[in-house]
C-alpha cells in the first residue's frame, strides 16, 4: 500500500511508500489526511494508522513546473507502450528523425515503437516511409508523470486526484 502526498495547497504531488510517509509525518513535515485504520503500523513504541493520504505542512514548488527526466522507459510509459506508427504493443523506442541524420535525443524526437516498425524504418524519416505519427510526442511534466506511475490508484485517493486535476 502506497501513500499519496499532497502539496500544502492540496495538489497531488507524488506517491511514496507508507514508511516514507510515516517518516515525513513523524518529522512534522506532513499531516495525515486519510489513514487505513484497519491496517495499523506497529512498532515497539507506537501503533499508528497506516497513512493513505498525507499533506505537506509547507508549500513546495510544484513538480509540474519541471520536465520529467528523459528515459527509454519513460518514453514507453508516456506512449502507453503502443507503437507510434502502427499502434501495436511496443517494447523499443525510435528516433523520429534518426540519430544518424542529426535527430536529437529528446522527448519530442523519441516515440515508442514496435520491433517490426523499428527495423523497417531504419535510418529513414516517417515521411520517407509514408508513415504518420499516431501521437504527438511531447515532454511530460514531472508532476503528472509521477502520478501516472501508479497503475492502480487507491480508491481513497480519488477525491484528491480529482481536486488536483481541477486546479
Ligand atoms: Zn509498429
Amino acid at each position: 500500500m502506497k501513500t499519496l502526498v499532497l502539496n500544502a495547497g492540496y495538489e497531488p504531488m507524488s506517491v511514496v511508500s507508507f514508511k516514507r510517509a510515516l517518516v515525513l509525518v513523524l518529522a512534522g513535515k506532513a499531516n495525515v489526511l486519510e489513514a487505513d485504520a484497519a491496517r495499523p503500523v506497529r512498532s515497539e513504541q507506537l501503533s499508528l494508522d497506516r497513512p493513505t493520504v498525507i499533506i505537506l505542512t509547507r508549500y513546495v514548488k510544484p513538480p509540474s513546473a519541471r520536465t520529467a527526466a528523459l528515459s527509454r522507459r519513460g518514453v514507453l510509459r508516456r506512449d502507453g507502450h503502443r507503437c507510434a506508427y502502427c499502434g501495436r504493443s511496443a517494447a523499443t523506442v525510435d528516433h523520429v528523425m534518426p540519430r544518424s541524420r542529426g535527430g536529437a535525443n529528446s522527448w519530442t524526437n523519441l516515440v515508442a515503437c514496435c520491433r517490426s516498425c523499428n527495423s523497417l524504418k531504419g535510418d529513414r524519416t516517417p515521411e520517407e516511409m509514408g508513415w504518420s505519427l499516431l501521437v504527438r510526442p511531447e515532454a511530460p511534466d514531472a508532476g503528472r508523470f509521477w502520478l501516472r506511475e501508479v497503475d492502480a490508484p487507491a480508491e481513497v485517493w480519488a477525491p484528491f486526484l480529482e481536486l488536483g486535476r481541477a486546479a
